[in-house]
């Protein structure tokens, strides 16, 4: 069986095609490069402009199924790629369903790192979830305002640095000192836009970048390790597995290997190559819910909660 992924929610056009044993086939993505921040219809229209352009080059017979990211996400991505689906399946004739995006950054690092039933640290640009499973996924905890990537690539405007800014602030980060900021946890949740706004002010005043940057991001992982820990705790899980693009940050995966390591739970991190959106997580969430039986309509649904699926 071979499954064609589609991802179209906010910077990135992705396709990707799997076979049942999840070998990868095809991985081709497009990522949006706004000046300033993302543009959601302008997002969708460089979505238009190159997913044609992209579908020609690929060879996509034998495609048995067809996964389509349908949210949550950016309105105008998510219109614009379920109908762009939906045609594709009419026209090679195929079966297609709706896949949840947070779901598909979950199950590609369960499988990619071999690890069945893990506490999750979900972190992506607009997203920052801890998620575990109990007959469906469960959020225990979640930021209560911005996602930590969005947060970083905010941060990363106010000093001049392009989108996607989070691996360009890791890097000057490592030339910083500490400097206070606040600190945000309320119970299992997560504040990051005071922590954000406090930040900006500070290179307002003229505080040196890499200090401010170094210290953003410490307090941010200290924050996202003090919640893991608890939850690993509440939940009894002994494997604690990061997805999603921010996830990548070496100085956010060394303080939550060690906090692992001090309780003795072992640590995944999806790989690099599909920390990011991509089309492969699409097509593999897509098989999983199949074999399963899991029929989901493809339906825009910018809200769509994991919680909820
Ligand atoms: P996603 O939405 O899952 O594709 O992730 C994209 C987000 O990840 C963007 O907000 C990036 O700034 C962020 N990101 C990527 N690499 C890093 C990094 N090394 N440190 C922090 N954030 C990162
Ligand atoms: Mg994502």
């Amino acid at each position: 069986m071979r499954v064609l992924g589609i991802e179209c929610t906010a910077h990135t056009f992705g396709l990707g095609v799997i076979d049942d044993t999840y070998n990868v086939l095809i991985d081709e993505r497009q990522t949006y490069q706004p000046k300033e921040g993302i543009v959601p219809r302008e997002a969708a229209k460089f979505h238009k402009e190159n997913a044609n352009r992209l579908l020609e080059e690929l060879d996509l017979d034998n495609i048995d199924l067809i996964g389509i990211s349908s949210g949550p996400g950016l309105p105008p991505c998510l219109n614009f790629g379920v109908d762009f689906a939906k045609n594709l399946a009419k026209k090679l004739d195929r079966p297609i369903i709706g896949v949840n995006h947070c779901q598909a950054h979950i199950e590609v690092g369960k499988v990619f790192c071999g690890v069945e039933d893990p506490l999750v640290l979900y972190i992506s640009g607009g997203n920052t979830q801890i998620i575990y499973n109990n007959r469906g996924y469960k959020i225990l905890g979640e930021t209560q305002d911005i996602g930590l990537g969005n947060a970083f690539d905010k941060l990363g405007r106010k000093v001049g640095l392009k989108f996607p800014a989070g691996p360009k602030i890791e890097s000057l980060a490592k030339k910083g000192k500490f400097i206070l900021l606040p600190y945000s946890v309320k119970g299992m949740d997560l504040n990051f836009s005071g922590i954000l706004t406090e930040a900006m002010r500070k290179i307002e005043k003229g505080e040196k970048k890499e200090d401010v940057l170094h210290s953003f991001q410490e307090v941010c992982f200290s924050m996202l390790a003090e919640v893991c820990e608890r939850a690993l705790a509440a939940t009894d899980k002994k494997e604690l597995l990061l997805v999603g693009g921010v996830v990548q940050n070496q100085r956010l995966q060394e303080v939550l290997r060690r906090m692992c390591e001090d309780r003795g739970a072992n640590f995944y991190v999806v790989p690099k190559e599909y920390a990011g959106d991509n089309g492969v997580m699409i097509a593999l969430t897509a098989l999983i819910n199949w074999k399963e039986e899991k029929r989901i309509e493809p339906k825009v649904n910018p809200n769509w909660r994991i919680d909820s699926i």
